[in-house]
């Protein structure tokens, strides 16, 4: 029986250097894949998604300069893009955090309006993100608002 229970023990050490070795293989993976994909330069916004109440509101190119305002029952947003930059200049959500995001101009960078359930995000030039909109089963828009 103690012998028995040894080479268990045994088995068990062995299995579990195999499982630790497996952890540290993925996130040497995880975190050389984060480098690739966050190397600047590669990773600049070229459009501007709203999304309002789950529903796309549009999508404006960063490179025009424009203000978006976004009326819904709940309140208002206004979505500034200039010089390649976007942020939410103004908001009367009650907590106002939205407006204190800054300023995003890198692809999958956000702001998001909680209270009134807006999100803003950029996208690359190409329209990088279809799919992620394939997995809400949202309507893809081919045509980029000018
Ligand atoms: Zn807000």
């Amino acid at each position: 029986m103690l012998s028995d229970s040894n080479k268990w023990g045994r088995k068990m050490e062995l299995l579990s250097r195999k499982d630790v070795m497996l952890v540290i293989a993925i996130l040497t993976t995880a975190v050389l894949l984060h480098f690739v994909l966050e190397a600047p330069g590669q990773a600049e916004g070229g459009q501007l998604r709203v999304v309002a109440d789950g529903q796309e509101y549009g999508t404006y190119p960063l490179g025009e300069d424009r203000v978006i305002e976004i009326v819904q029952d709940c309140g208002k947003n206004v979505i500034h893009i200039e010089g390649g930059y976007a942020w939410m200049e103004e908001a009367d959500c009650p907590d106002g955090y939205c407006m204190r995001q800054g300023r995003i101009h890198q692809v999958k960078q956000s702001v998001i309006c909680l209270p009134h359930r807006l999100v803003v995000e950029v996208l690359a030039a190409d329209g990088e993100q279809a799919d992620k909109r394939e997995e809400t089963g949202e309507p893809v828009p081919d045509a980029v608002v000018h």
